[in-house]
This record gives C-alpha cells, structure tokens and sequence, in this order.
C-alpha cells in the first residue's frame, strides 16, 4: 500500500517537513499509512516563537476580524469534510458516520464560539471615579489533544483561545495526528502567521511543550495520570492551566424505566466510539427490578451492531485506537476473567486483524472490582444491580473521578433529584453526552482543572484586568 508522507507542520505560516518521521497506523489493520513529521526541540522553539511574535498584533485585531476568521475555519472545514473523514478513519478506527459527525461537530464548534463575546463588568461609575474589569488574553497557549476525537477535541480549545486573541501551539496526540495536519495546511492560508501553529510528534513533545518558558498557559485533554504531570511541569513558571481528563461516569438506572425504550440509548452511552469517549458510561447500575430484562435488551441490540474497519459501509463499531489501549482492555478482561466474573457477551479474542475487542459486558461484579474502579475507555461495561437509591448515590460518587453521569427513569422529578446530588461536572437525566459549545463543561475532583464551553470556557483563555480612572 502507499504510504503517505506529505504531511507537514504548521510554523510560522509556512508549511514544514522536520527532519524525522514517525509511523502512523490504521488500527483496523496495524499497517502504516503515513509518516507524520516528528518535531525537534527546535521545531517547538520555532513554533513558540512564532506563536510569541504573532501575539500582540492578533490581541489588538477587534474580535469582530477575529470571529470573521472562525467561521472561515469552518468554513473550510466542512469544505474538505470528505478527505478529513477519510483520513480520520484510518487514522482513528471510527466508522465514516462517526468521523463525518466529529468533522461537521468542529465546524459548528467555531461556529459557536464566534457568537460569544467578552463580557466588560462596571465596578464603579461615579462621579469620583470609572472602574470596569475587562478580559485580556493570556498569551501563547499550548493546546494537547488525545486521540479519541482529534478534531473535535483540538477545537475545543481553538476556538475559544483565538477567539480571545491568543495565539497557539496544537499538538495532536502521535497516535491521530494527521487529519489535525492537514487542518492546519488548510488554516495557513486563512490566519495570520504565527497566530496558529500546528506541531506533531512522539512522547518526547508534550513534556517538552508543558516545560517551555514561552507558554502563558497550557491546555490539556487526556488522562488524569498524564495531567497530573502537566501540572507539575506547568508550576516553575506558574503556567494557568486547564484540565480535562478522565472519567469513570455512572448511569443510575431506576425501576420505572421502559426498557424498550432506553437500552438502545444506553448501548450507546457505553459502546458508543467503542466507549473511548471521557463521558461514555463506565459504569451502569440498574435497579433490581429492570436488570434482568435490560440486561436481555442490550445483548439483543448488540447483536445488530456490525463491528470491523470503518471504512466499511454499515460498520458501527471499529478497533480499538492503538496497541497500549488495545493490551489495558484485554487486561481488564483477563481480570474479570481471573476472578471468575460471569461475561454477558464478549470476552472473547477477536479474529480481525486490528486492535479490535468485541462489545463485552460484565454480569454484576463486586464494586471493587477493577472494571467497576478504573476508567476502562474500551467496549467493556459492568452492569451493576442496585437496590436501594441512597446506596448507589453513595457508590456513584465514590470515585476519584466526577466528569459526567446520567440518571434514567420515568419519574423526571426523582431522576433530577438524584441528578442533583451526584459530584459529576455535568449530569443528564434521560439522556447522556450532550455536549454543547454553548455550556461549561468539566470535570469535578480528578476529572480536571476549569472547564471548556460556553462563556465559562472562553474566560479561562483571559486574564481579568480591571481599569480604574480617579476623575479630576
Ligand atoms: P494521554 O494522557 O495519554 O495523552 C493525551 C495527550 O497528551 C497526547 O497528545 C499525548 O501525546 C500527550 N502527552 C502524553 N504524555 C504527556 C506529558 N507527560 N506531558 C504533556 N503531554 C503529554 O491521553 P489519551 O490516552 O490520548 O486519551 C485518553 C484519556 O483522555 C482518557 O482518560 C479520557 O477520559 C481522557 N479524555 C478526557 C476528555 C475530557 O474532556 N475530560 C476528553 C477526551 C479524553
């Protein structure tokens, strides 16, 4: 097969090879399908200082030209839809369906984004003196994106950061770094250079970009091990950061549910992108009463749900996104297994070529069992039986993690109830995973530091100034 190799970072405006390479593969087949640029100490030097140059002109450009510039990244985005989803795909696993999704979902998250605006507040206005607190960018921001949902992801941060009138440094994660590359082919002839830099490269680069003096502030999406080392080596220079990492989300489901009504929706909380989403249902509880019949419901809808490479018509489901992903869920399985945990479906070893994992759910096991603990982010789900709702509110919020949750039930009112009092940055009732560019959203406890969305999510990439004028 051929392997491409015209991918080139984004510094300074012009397009560049760097002096190494590293491999890409398709994780439906492991076969490399393109070498990405990886970048040097240097190259991120040269990235910084761009980003650093480019600053003060794009902070004093008035955020309507700003915003003008958001929608032309949209704009060309939805323009070059199909070759992005194409490259997506193979470089990600997920079907075509859902890489379209996450394509057409970053452009609307520019969208979106330029319709805010940054908000002035009068302290004081008075006949001795004018105070008002405005909200400045921070700088050069360094944006880390995981590999779950490249673009969507990366935008987050994006979108808000130039919006503000900072200036960027993106890195993808090694592991899907090509539809961010040629995003960032496609921005050079729409933003000013410097304003947006687009490095990739291996695990040597996050470490060095959160260790950088010329960063003002790092953004970071992935796990919370990794985060807590952004922090770390953000402190010496009193980097502002924000974090968003993982989850091991809840689903309380109560006994008036109608079954037949949720267990597709349900499905898809947890196996929905194979369940390598922050927010995808990690653990379900289901009360007593419906566990048995949602239990016969969610394998007979699994049984409908094509698994295999996403670039196939009708695939659902594709592999796992890479190899060290791939051997932690086979590791989770194998300790079900050990422990003599009973397997709904799944388990077993899939005869495709990539890193695939059948969909797989595990009957009831302990509540300290290592599925029901750790964050799995893979096709596997511990269906939990409850009986008592204090009980499982307790349970739900004994986690280190608190980034989202769902409650399911017919009575609205007792489901919000319950909502209410679960420590998860965003709770749903009768839904999950509506994420709008429009509300905060973030994790509680360890799921992370601020939030990204809504105005909430713009003003971390500001500092507040206030400006005060003692009249004569
Ligand atoms: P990861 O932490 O391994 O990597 C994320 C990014 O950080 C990658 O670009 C990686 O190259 C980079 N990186 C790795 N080590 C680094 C270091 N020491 N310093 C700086 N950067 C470093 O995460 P992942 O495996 O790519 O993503 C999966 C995790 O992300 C899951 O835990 C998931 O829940 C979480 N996640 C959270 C959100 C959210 O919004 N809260 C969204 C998506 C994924």
């Amino acid at each position: 097969m051929n392997i491409e190799n015209d991918f080139r970072m984004l510094i300074g405006g012009e397009l560049v090879t760097g002096s190494a390479t590293f491999d890409v593969l398709n994780p439906a087949t492991t076969e490399v399908i393109a070498k990405a640029p990886d970048a040097t100490a240097a190259d991120l030097d040269a990235a910084v200082a761009a980003a650093r140059a480019a600053f003060p002109a794009w902070a004093a450009t008035p955020i309507e030209q700003r915003k003008a510039k958001l929608n032309e990244l949209a704009d060309v985005i939805m323009a070059n839809a199909d070759a992005l989803k194409r490259l997506l795909t193979s470089e990600q696993g997920k079907p075509h369906g859902d890489a379209e999704a996450e394509i057409g979902g970053a452009a609307v998250w520019l969208q979106s984004a330029a319709l805010l605006d940054l908000p002035v507040t009068v302290n004081e206005d008075s006949p001795e003196r004018y105070s008002e607190t405005r909200h400045v960018p921070v700088g050069v921001v360094g944006a880390i994106a995981p590999w779950n949902f490249p673009m969507i992801l990366a935008m987050f941060k994006l979108a808000p950061a130039l919006l503000a009138g900072n200036t960027v440094v993106l890195k993808p994660s090694p592991f899907t770094p090509l539809a961010t590359l040629k995003f960032a082919e496609l921005a050079q002839e729409i933003l000013p250079a410097g304003v947006l830099n687009v490095i990739s490269g291996g695990d040597h680069l996050g470490p060095l970009m959160t260790a950088h003096p010329g960063f003002d502030k790092i953004s970071f999406t992935g796990s919370s091990q990794t985060g807590r080392r952004v922090m770390a080596s953000a402190a010496p220079t009193l980097k502002r950061v924000t974090l968003e990492l993982g989850g091991n989300d809840p689903a309380i489901v109560m006994a008036d549910v109608d079954v037949e009504k949720v267990a597709e929706q349900l499905f898809w909380a947890a196996f929905g992108n194979n369940g390598q989403i922050c927010i995808a249902t990690k653990r379900m509880y289901v009360h007593k009463d419906v566990y048995e019949p949602l239990k016969q419901a969610l394998v007979a809808y699994a049984a409908t749900v094509k698994i295999g490479d996403g670039a196939e018509q009708g695939t659902r489901l594709g592999p796992i996104n890479n190899r060290p992903q791939y051997e932690r869920v086979l590791g989770l399985i194998q300790d079900a297994k050990d422990k003599g945990y009973e397997f709904v479906i799944g388990g077993e070893k899939s005869d495709l070529p990539g890193y695939f994992v059948p969909v797989t759910i595990i009957d009831n096991p302990p509540e300290d069992s290592r599925i029901v603990q750790e964050e799995q982010f893979g096709p596997v789900l511990p269906l939990i039986k409850f009986d008592d709702y204090e009980d499982v509110i307790t349970r739900a919020n004994a986690s280190d993690y608190g980034l989202g949750a769902s409650v399911w039930g017919a009575d609205e009112d007792k489901a919000f109830e319950i909502a209410q009092r679960i420590s998860s940055g965003t709770v749903w009732v009768n839904e999950t995973q509506h994420i709008t560019p429009m509300a905060a959203f973030g994790g509680m406890k360890q799921s992370g530091i601020g939030v990204e969305g809504g105005i909430e999510g713009l003003l971390t990439y500001t500092v507040a100034q206030t400006l005060v004028r003692k009249h004569k």
